[in-house]
């Protein structure tokens, strides 16, 4: 027995520390990725399911890896939020993203409200107001111009510290959006307690309507009861008609997904402005 737990333990450390080598060799390959811009934006459209017309986009990052090409946020966001190298990282993202709306405003593409996602890090670092606040100043930008999405389940963690911190980003005039909503045990009736301007479904709501009943039940029932608290809905992921009709009748104010638009790069999101510039 002795022996077994030994081998056990033996197998266990030598995981760990494989894990801990990946961890670490990806932890320094990004800080470096941000030093020598590895890192991009991509835009993804945000649609008025009344009218189709463009309301929003969420802006997503990308790396560039040198040898192993295009990295997905999935992949590294969680080092990044592990290591605290997501506070340069989010700061990078927000920079980059003033600059390109101060770009495209300088070519006359109007851009609509632009969404930034926050880590539970960023969202409780003392000084983001104030990087943020810089940013626009420098940029020629105003608070409702930007957007923050936070995910519900960081929401739940510290109910007044995060009603602080709602109320001082909704005092400066950000709009606030709960990111993944359905996923993280949280009710409306909780989040009345915020600033909440946004509502975004989480896609494994959205994926199997209209068909699977428990789905449309309770996308239905997250519609009206954020509406009759004042809040808007954003569906997230829709990629069939079906899907987006189904939505519309139920007076979903907006839909993201890939029925409308991929993420797109800078050049592409610049011709999908000019495409879409409102009358
Ligand atoms: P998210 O905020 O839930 O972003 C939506 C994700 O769904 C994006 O994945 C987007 O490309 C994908 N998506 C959009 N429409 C569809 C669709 O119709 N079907 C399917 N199957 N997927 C769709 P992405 O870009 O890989 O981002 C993954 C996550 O990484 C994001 O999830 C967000 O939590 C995080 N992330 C991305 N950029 C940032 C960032 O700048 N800062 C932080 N803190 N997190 C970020
Ligand atoms: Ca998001
Ligand atoms: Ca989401
Ligand atoms: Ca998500």
């Amino acid at each position: 027995a002795k022996e077994s737990g030994g081998r056990h333990f033996r197998f266990f450390t030598g995981e760990m520390d494989q894990r801990t080598t990946q961890q670490l060799k990806m932890e320094s390959e990004l800080r470096k990725a941000i030093i020598n811009n590895e890192l991009s934006l991509v835009y993804q459209p945000q649609l008025s399911l009344a009218d189709n017309t463009l309301c929003g986009m969420e802006v997503l990052v990308r790396w560039h890896h040198p040898k192993r090409g295009i990295i997905y946020p999935g992949e590294f966001i969680p080092v990044a939020e592990e290591t605290g190298l997501i506070n340069d990282l989010g700061l990078w993202v927000m920079r980059h993203t003033c600059k390109q709306i101060a770009k495209w405003r300088k070519k006359a593409l109007k851009t609509p409200r632009i969404s930034i996602n926050l880590s539970a890090r960023q969202f409780h670092q003392h000084d983001l107001l104030a990087q943020l606040k810089e940013l626009l100043q420098a940029h020629q930008l105003t608070a409702s111009d930007i957007e923050f999405e936070m995910t519900e389940s960081m929401l739940m963690a510290d109910a007044e510290e995060t009603a602080r911190l709602l109320n001082q980003l909704a005092k400066f005039g950000i709009s606030l959006a709960v990111d993944d909503f359905g996923t993280g045990y949280s009710s409306l009736a909780y989040l009345q307690k915020f600033p909440i301007h946004r509502l975004k479904i989480d896609r494994r709501f959205i994926q199997h309507l209209p068909d699977n009943g428990n789905d449309s039940v309770i996308v239905s029932t997250i519609i009206a009861m954020a509406h009759n608290m004042g809040m808007k809905v954003v569906a997230e992921g829709v990629e069939t008609g079906e899907q987006q009709r189904f939505l519309a009748r139920l007076k979903c104010d907006e839909a993201q997904g890939y029925l409308f638009a991929k993420p797109l790069p800078t050049e592409a999101c610049a011709d999908y402005l000019k495409n879409h510039q409102a009358d």
